[in-house]
């Protein structure tokens, strides 16, 4: 455990940190490094070869033995192949060896990573290449070396590579956009992101024993405990004594490897909690949160848990999200979501708030395919997370800035306000300007914008890449306009077109509750988007308007656009599949076991009684053997049709058909099988199941 008091000097102590190379590299070398994490400038061979060599002394000194590439391939997990650090030498002995070419390019073999028709199997060639601006680390004695991957043709193959040339689009436009407005002092805006995690713990014996859990992520059948989340008393509730060692130890591992771990609380659902760090710029962000994901799960692990990362892990209580929490800093230092005291008067504030706003509507259905997979599909309008149809929720105060550039006055912000709790023994403090709205999809959250849609299992690159790239081009649209006026007419003309883009955007602005009906119908009538499934989305990503935004900033060639449709497309067909396949051997085996076994011994208690009190009617146990049967009956029927229309998918071949056919047939036929599962689960008594419940499941951990 860590001690406290040195806990300054334990955080980030597995990491090849800046402090690390500024103590390490010679003065030169640790200069034309961080002009390239900086200003993205390239990076010679020699200053390569020789924080290699650094690196590679520090690492032994840590305990390392191997390096390795790491890389975030397009299956959203990430990837690893290690080396060691050892060279034979002609005497027979070793030494350990490092370079700079080492360090800055790999070849894994991409073959057998998803590349959606990007190269065919017999081109195999793959390269990762050094991501300097995300440090290194020591990891199970390797280490790490944060990678972009691409092909021998230098597509992406990656979530990373995409994400860096989204985070260089989006800085460039907003430079830009700054520069016009007066800030020439600005070189470079960074992109900063929160990700708040969810999870659930279970006891990992339980996990071992569903196959639905070890396939699938997600509980495919199992009948309600008889209590779920409705006394609210979980959300943030006492931590029980094992999950809060737990998480200390969960704290300490992500501190040791850098990642600012900051908040810990139990979650709406019992045995459900989050976790999130303190925001950092998008890629080591992004990096985090997948190192974050690792590690939950290897603590997990330690402390005989199962950590389930699932969107959807039961039915009938909440699912897990990831808080995408977004804002723009420049690299002079200003948040420019930050409101401040005035914001009715703040430009760049004003430019960029609208910049977002109009991003998000014209982009809507891009941004929800961002978060788009099997998994999250289940959460996305299921009110217990936001609906599909993306809105925003600003709140009065930026309601009222806002009206006042439409109506052409400026709005005069009423300061905080004294909070009063009628005691005068507790602190005096001022509230915040907004409240907050936890059903809203994009909520402006203070000085960032909270896009709540993004699912816990996947990588948030995705989601970042969409909106960066987005708002970007928001930003070039608005410099265009603007561009070519005096500096006398500027700030007139500024809030002309501000005003322009605030009546066309603001039917995406909601400020009432997302979870309602009434919503529902009143966003068609708005005319905005509400795609409830993937299928229904993806056509969108290989629209004119996607492929015309995507490659205008350079952040996929439309081939790169076409390969992760196929492959979004096909995991999720293939996540379907093995769902629909696994619940068929749950129920063909695991819970007929259980039912048959109970109504034997049912139909034997029936026999024995007789015997014993000849004429017995024995009304209780034909009562049970027969509704078992008769549910029996009903689910091996439903049984039957998954397995025929199973068969139907999969020898279908057009991956859009395909992907549709799993959702409306597969996914309907799993709901109706599940029915009756469930409700003879809930005839049997516990022991007779192979198989631990949803109760045992839910309400055991300590
Ligand atoms: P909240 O109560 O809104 O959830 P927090 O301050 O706890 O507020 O923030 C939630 C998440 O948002 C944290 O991960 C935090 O680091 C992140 N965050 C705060 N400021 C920013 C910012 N400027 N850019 C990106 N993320 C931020
Ligand atoms: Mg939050």
């Amino acid at each position: 455990m860590i001690d406290a008091s040195k806990l300054t000097e334990e955080f980030g102590s597995l990491v090849f940190s800046d402090k690390v190379m500024k103590q390490r590299l010679p003065k030169n070398i640790y200069k034309a490094v961080h002009k390239t994490i900086e200003m993205g400038s390239h990076l010679e061979l020699d200053v390569a070869n020789c924080v290699a060599a650094v690196m590679k002394e520090w690492a032994i000194e840590n305990g390392a033995t191997h390096f390795t590439h790491w890389f975030q391939p397009m299956t959203g997990l990430t990837a690893e192949k290690h080396d060691s650090f050892i060279s034979p030498t002609d005497d027979g002995s070793v030494i350990m060896e490092f370079s700079g070419k080492e360090l800055v390019k790999g070849e894994p073999d991409a073959s057998s990573f998803p590349s959606g028709g990007l190269r065919a199997t017999f081109e195999a060639r793959g390269y990762t290449a050094w991501d300097p601006s995300s440090p290194a680390f020591i990891k199970d004695g390797s280490l790490y070396i944060p990678t972009a991957f691409c092909s021998y043709g230098g597509e992406a193959l990656d979530k990373k590579t995409p994400l860096l040339r989204s985070m260089e689009a989006l800085s460039r436009e907003a430079v830009k956009m700054l520069h016009l407005l007066g800030y020439e002092d600005v070189k470079r805006v960074n992109t900063t992101i929160g990700s708040e995690q969810e999870y659930f713990l279970i006891d990992k014996d339980f996990y071992k024993k569903r196959k639905d859990l070890l396939f699938t992520g997600r509980t495919l059948i199992g009948a309600p405990a008889t209590k779920g989340q409705e006394m609210e008393d979980h959300y943030f509730g006492v931590i029980k004594p094992k999950v809060s060692a737990y998480m200390h130890d969960l704290d300490e591992e992500l501190w040791k490897l850098g990642i600012p771990a900051k908040t810990k609380h139990n979650e709406v659902a019992p045995s459900q909690h989050e976790l999130a760090p303190v925001f950092e710029t998008a890629n080591i962000a992004v990096d985090h949160n997948q190192l974050t994901m690792e590690v939950m799960k290897k603590v997990a692990d330690k402390h005989n848990y199962a950590c389930l990362l699932h969107e959807k892990p039961f039915e009938g209580i909440n699912g897990s999200g990831k808080h995408n929490n977004w804002s723009v800093c420049t690299d002079t230092g200003v948040n420019l979501l930050d409101p401040g005291k005035n914001p009715g008067e703040n430009i760049p504030f004003l430019v960029f708030l609208v910049s977002v706003i109009a991003a998000v509507d014209d982009y809507a259905p891009i941004l929800r395919l961002s978060v788009a997979s099997a998994g999250n599909d289940h959460r996305l309008g299921a009110n217990e997370a936001p609906p599909a149809i993306v809105s925003i929720f600003l709140g009065n105060e930026l309601s009222e800035v806002l009206k006042g550039v439409e109506e052409g006055c400026t709005y005069q912000s009423q300061g905080k306000v004294q909070m009063a709790m009628g005691a005068q023994v507790l602190p005096h403090f001022t509230k915040d300007n907004t409240d907050r709205n936890r059903t809203s999809p994009f909520a402006f959250t203070g000085n960032k914008f909270e896009f709540r849609m993004p699912g816990s299992a996947v990588s948030v690159a995705n989601a970042n890449i969409v909106l960066n790239t987005a708002v970007a081009e928001e930003l070039t649209r608005l410099y265009d306009k603007l561009a070519g006026y005096s500096k006398e007419e500027l700030n007139t003309k500024l809030f002309e077109i501000l005003k322009e883009e605030i009546v066309k955007h603001k039917r995406v602005l909601f400020n009432g509750n997302g979870y309602t009906d009434e919503w529902v119908e009143e966003a068609a009538k708005r005319g905005l988007p509400n795609l409830k499934s993937l299928p229904d989305a993806m056509p969108y990503w290989i629209s004119d308007e996607s492929v015309e935004l995507f490659t205008k900033h350079n952040i996929f060639t439309k081939e790169e656009i076409q390969s992760r449709y196929d492959i979004l497309l096909e995991n999720y067909s293939k996540s379907i599949h093995i769902e629909s396949l696994t619940m068929q051997e749950m129920v063909r085996k695991d819970l007929t076991e259980g039912l048959v076994a109970y109504q034997k011994d049912v139909t034997n208690e029936i026999i024995q009684k007789k015997s014993v009190i000849s004429g017995a009617e024995c009304l209780l146990e034909n009562n049970i053997v027969k509704v078992l049967d008769e549910s029996g009956s009903l689910m091996f029927k439903a049984l039957d049709k998954l397995a025929a229309d199973t068969k139907i998918a999969e020898s279908m071949t057009q991956a859009l058909e395909t992907a549709s056919f799993y959702q409306k047939t597969i996914l309907s036929d799993m709901d109706e099988l599940r029915k009756y599962a469930d409700k003879a689960e809930a005839l049997i008594p516990d022991k007779y199941l192979g198989y631990p419940t949803y109760g045992q499941m839910l309400f055991s951990l300590r």
